[in-house]
């Protein structure tokens, strides 16, 4: 069987350089380029409604527990052109996504690259007039976030930030554990998810899987225990999983 991966809110994150789904001038040069572990279209786990979802390559927090272990190391292989990124995101979602979803990865060890990235997927929304929000996950204190990223906040709707804690419980919609806030960050954050910074995660509603150049892609934010669950039951079934994101 192919590598399960595991796309979630800050329990994990990771991809493929020019990463399966993505335009094949990936390498393309551009004066802003991201390391990008994965884009996928669409995302309804991670956020309101029918979202982009991108998890960026790198980070430097490795929070014990993390599913996303293979989006750990930095990798110069897998830089995108922001410009080949933003043309595959307006292609993909047909001008009419609900939102973005940014994870990794840790999003703001790139904050050059991020800036790119929310520049012009705001340019985009003003000029075809578009009302997606944009949802950022960041492993980094939300003070750290403030102190450091101030404009890069500024460019967002909202923000999951602080490191995943495994010992702690599960967290809730769209969140990994009991301390990662939902932060709204503008008026659309505000409207789009006030509603949802007290809400229980939905257990109908966890995870999506996709299959992508013979890999298995699981997506969202799994209850504990859950991949160890999913490898139980395919050892079971004489299926083994090799190169899962969960391990290093
Ligand atoms: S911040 Fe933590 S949970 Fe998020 S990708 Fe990095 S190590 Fe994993």
């Amino acid at each position: 069987m192919g590598a399960p991966s595991h796309r979630a809110g800050h329990r994990g994150r990771r991809g493929t350089g020019a990463t399966p789904g993505m335009p094949a001038h990936a390498a393309r040069a551009s004066a802003a380029v991201i390391e990008l572990n994965k884009a996928h279209w669409p995302v309804t786990v991670l956020g309101p409604g029918r979202r982009i979802g991108l998890w960026v390559q790198g980070c430097s927090i490795h929070c014990p527990g993390c599913v996303s272990q293979d989006t750990w190391p930095r990798d110069a292989g897998k830089r995108i052109a922001v410009a080949d990124l933003l043309a595959w995101c307006r292609e993909v979602s047909r001008g009419a996504p609900d939102g973005v979803t940014i994870s990794g990865g840790e999003p703001f060890d790139q904050p050059a690259a991020l800036r790119s990235l929310l520049l012009g997927l705001a340019n985009w929304r003003r000029e075809d007039h578009l009302d997606f929000d944009i949802l950022c996950y960041s492993g980094h204190p939300l003070r750290r976030l403030e102190k450091e990223h101030a404009r890069l906040l500024t460019l967002l709707d909202a923000v999951i930030p602080e490191p995943y804690v495994d010992t702690l419980p599960q967290g809730n919609l769209w969140r990994g554990s009991r301390n990662q806030p939902l932060v709204p960050l503008s008026p659309r954050g505000h409207a789009r998810y006030a509603a949802h910074i007290g809400a229980a995660a939905d257990d109908d509603k966890r995870m999506q899987a996709a299959v992508e150049g013979g890999r298995v892609w699981m997506i969202g934010i799994p209850g504990r225990g859950d991949m160890a669950r999913v490898e139980a039951l395919c050892a079971q079934r004489g299926l083994s999983l090799t190169e899962v994101s969960w391990r290093r």
